[in-house]
């Protein structure tokens, strides 16, 4: 096909073996129309319930008539598409709202930065973070040189510190030394910090931040000087890059003019990335402790926090921001997915007012980045997602305890089931069939897959596996979902974990 040929040929063998090979014509809500090929029955079209959920872009479900109405209207209002410098409200509007919305959880107020994709909002959080640290080491070589040039002219060149770290030593020898290390520290590549399993995205710098997602060697792309945390403990995260950060002294004169020595410590880290519930890993929640943590690290280097809600938030958890309940504030936040309500590619990097760069917004630019008809589909998916905000709370608990049942009932088939609001993952144990050949099937790589085909043959339910852990199939439906589609993922779920359970290989590979 078309597809194999000009687009994806090794997706189109893949989905073709694992029967993956199916075409959607339409979706509305939770639910997608698959074409069938008339087998002589008639049936030309199918139901399935969709739980990929645009792998979380589509909290509201597919064409969600509010959306669809901003859409229109954009349209019979002949909105222009491409209106580059000029003054854009849709943008505006969208901007303020995300400050409002962060804000009422932090207290603080953000300049957003709008892209088109997830991984272009962490491309443009790595490069503030760039801008904001050289500018930091810059503005304190300027401080350190100013001090230098007035402790000359006071005649204190030679005067030996009173107190501190560096008694006895002059002044001049002290502010050079420091200098020095700062133009030293000017000169390396700034540090990003991410954690292990970390998903980001795909692009040259994300996809330095991103872990383990099986890509082989020669397809990675070296991009940002990078840091991974593997040690999640409060402490182990505090103290992990203590080793980078530089003595470097300083000087201080009373108000008898009486010089004195204290020490500041700097850092070539510029930021910290985490994603506060870790989607293509699997769905882990990264504790609270360890979000507290991190933002002691971020403090300790200077450096900013930068929380990727691109998954996780937009309400998908039950409340606005996935890392609101931890009591932890960043400094950055991205969004992206739902964003754009399953309709538009947007995507936002918000940054604390008190750490933007004014010049970013000038030189950081995308030619479709602030276009009005994504701003306003995504300005009308705020409104949505504050009014699902209960529903998508008492629908996950129903949702949990459902899945928990089927978990607890086959243990040796479900290892956990984890999750928060509309995004969990299931995890299966790898089956060990006596057969080798079987066994060779059931491979950690495979599973999901072969999961996800007896679901969408069997019952009409559409998962995949996440990224990095593709022995978790995801589940995340939109706000939307029913009761009635509960049921139908607790039977579905209960009956293939039973035959994993009862080692009915076979029957899981036929359809
Ligand atoms: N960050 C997170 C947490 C994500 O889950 C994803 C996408 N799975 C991205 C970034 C990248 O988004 P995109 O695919 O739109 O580039």
């Amino acid at each position: 096909s078309a597809f194999a040929r000009y687009t994806r040929p090794e997706f189109a063998r893949l989905f073709r073996a694992l029967h993956l090979d199916v075409t959607y014509r339409a979706g509305r809500g939770d639910h997608l129309t698959q074409e069938t090929p008339s087998a002589g029955n008639g049936e030309t079209a199918r139901d399935v319930l969709d739980l990929v959920g645009g792998a979380g872009a589509s909290l509201f479900g597919h064409n969600h008539p509010a959306l669809l109405e901003v859409a229109r209207q954009c349209l019979e209002e002949e909105t222009p598409f491409n209106a580059q410098a000029s003054i854009r409200p849709g943008a505006a509007e969208l901007a303020e709202r995300l400050s409002s919305l962060v804000g009422a959880t932090t207290g603080a107020r953000y300049v957003t930065t709008l892209g088109n994709t997830g991984a272009e909002a962490v491309e443009a959080a790595v490069k503030h973070a760039t801008v904001e640290h050289r500018r930091r080491l810059g503005a304190l070589q300027e401080q350190y040189e100013v001090q230098l040039r007035r402790v000359r002219r006071d005649g204190m060149a030679d005067t030996p510190c009173a107190s501190g770290p560096a008694a006895g030593r002059p002044c001049e020898e002290l502010l050079n030394q420091a200098l020095e290390r700062i133009v030293e520290l000017r000169g390396l590549d700034p540090v990003f910090v991410s954690l292990a399993n970390a998903f980001h995205g795909k692009s040259t710098g994300a996809g330095t931040l991103t872990h383990g997602t099986n890509v082989p060697a020669d397809l990675h792309v070296p991009g940002p000087q990078h840091r991974r945390l593997s040690d999640w403990t409060p402490q182990a995260v505090v103290t992990a890059f203590d080793s980078l950060r530089a003595e470097v002294p300083s000087v201080t004169v009373d108000s008898s003019g009486v010089p004195h020595s204290t020490v500041r410590h700097l850092s070539p880290v510029a930021a910290c990335f985490v994603e506060p519930i870790q989607g293509e890993a699997g769905v882990h929640e990264v504790p609270a402790e360890t979000l507290a943590a991190l933002r002691e690290l971020a403090d300790l280097h200077d450096a900013a926090l930068v929380f990727d809600e691109i998954q996780c938030g937009m309400g998908r958890t039950g409340t606005f921001l996935a890392s609101e309940k931890s009591g932890v504030a960043a400094d950055y936040y991205l969004f992206s997915k739902s964003l754009g309500g399953g309709l538009a590619k947007i995507s936002a990097l918000l940054v604390r007012e008190d750490r933007y760069v004014p010049e970013f917004g000038r030189h950081h630019t995308s030619t479709f980045a602030d276009d009005e008809f994504s701003s306003r589909i995504a300005t009308a998916s705020l409104d949505l997602a504050c009014g699902y905000l209960d529903r998508i709370t008492e629908t996950g608990t129903l949702l949990r305890d459902r899945l928990a049942e089927v978990a607890s009932r086959w243990p040796d088939a479900v290892v956990a089931v984890r999750g928060r609001g509309l995004l969990w993952g299931v995890e299966f144990a790898l089956p060990r069939p006596a057969s080798g050949l079987l066994r060779e099937l059931f491979d950690s790589e495979s599973l999901g897959y072969l999961i996800a085909g007896r679901l969408l043959h069997t019952h009409g339910i559409r998962v995949i596996p996440t990224l990095s852990a593709p022995t978790t199939v995801r589940i995340q439906p939109s706000a939307l979902l029913a009761p009635a589609d509960v049921d139908r993922i607790a039977t579905a779920f209960d009956e293939v974990a039973g035959l994993f359970s009862r080692g009915e290989y076979a029957t899981l590979l036929e359809h």
